[in-house]
């Protein structure tokens, strides 16, 4: 495998897409670490504080944590030693001005391609280890794909224009698609 220059990986796709799945594998093919916005504000909806009421709420409803939180959590996440190097990004930016805000911190873009239908049915059949989470009720769902129409495709646009968006077949397999992702990530 030809050595890769950089290392700041953003993945897009509707809930359901693999995005987590994918990261994990990617993260620990090429030794970087692997952080979700998502992760992060599960872990502040347990915090028995007002915010962490109020992130737990929003959550659940399928909305978005609003503008300024978002971003000074992940700028203060990204401060960290681990991520100096690198990070494969789950979750973040998922709005233009998100997008905007971000500046350099995206060298490659995948967006792993699944249709809404796909991505409906495969969140139905989660269960066990990996099963349904607090905040995937069917119209949280519903409510986080429509956003993703509205909110999210805008910053694929965004990512096309500046020419670092890698498009994925999201609907291959598991192991398809982590050699795709390899492949296109070394310009292949
Ligand atoms: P996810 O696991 O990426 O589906 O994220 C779960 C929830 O966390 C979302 O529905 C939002 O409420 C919140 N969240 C995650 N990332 C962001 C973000 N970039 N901007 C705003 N809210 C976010």
């Amino acid at each position: 495998m030809s050595k890769i220059e950089s290392m700041k990986i953003v993945l897009i796709g509707i809930q359901g897409a693999g995005k987590s799945t994918q990261g994990n594998l990617l993260s620990e093919k090429l030794g970087v670490p692997y952080l979700s916005t998502g992760h992060i504000f599960r872990e502040l909806a347990k915090e028995k504080t007002k915010f962490g009421r109020y992130v737990k709420e929003v959550m659940n409803a399928g909305y978005l944590i609003p503008g300024k939180k978002t971003l000074a959590i992940v700028t203060e996440y990204l401060k960290r030693p681990e991520y100096k190097d690198g990070y494969i990004m789950d979750g973040f930016p998922r709005t233009l001005s998100q997008a905007e805000f971000f500046k350099d911190g995206a060298d490659k873009v995948i967006y792993l391609k699944v249709s809404d239908d796909e991505a409906l049915k495969r969140l139905s059949f989660r269960n066990g280890d990996n099963g349904a989470r607090e905040d995937e009720t069917p119209s949280a769902i519903a409510k986080r794909i429509g956003l993703f129409h509205k909110l999210t495709e805008p910053v694929l646009d965004y990512y096309r224009e500046k020419g670092i968006l890698i498009e994925i077949d999201g609907e291959e397999t598991i192991e398809e698609i982590h050699q795709e992702i390899l492949k296109k990530i070394n310009g292949d």
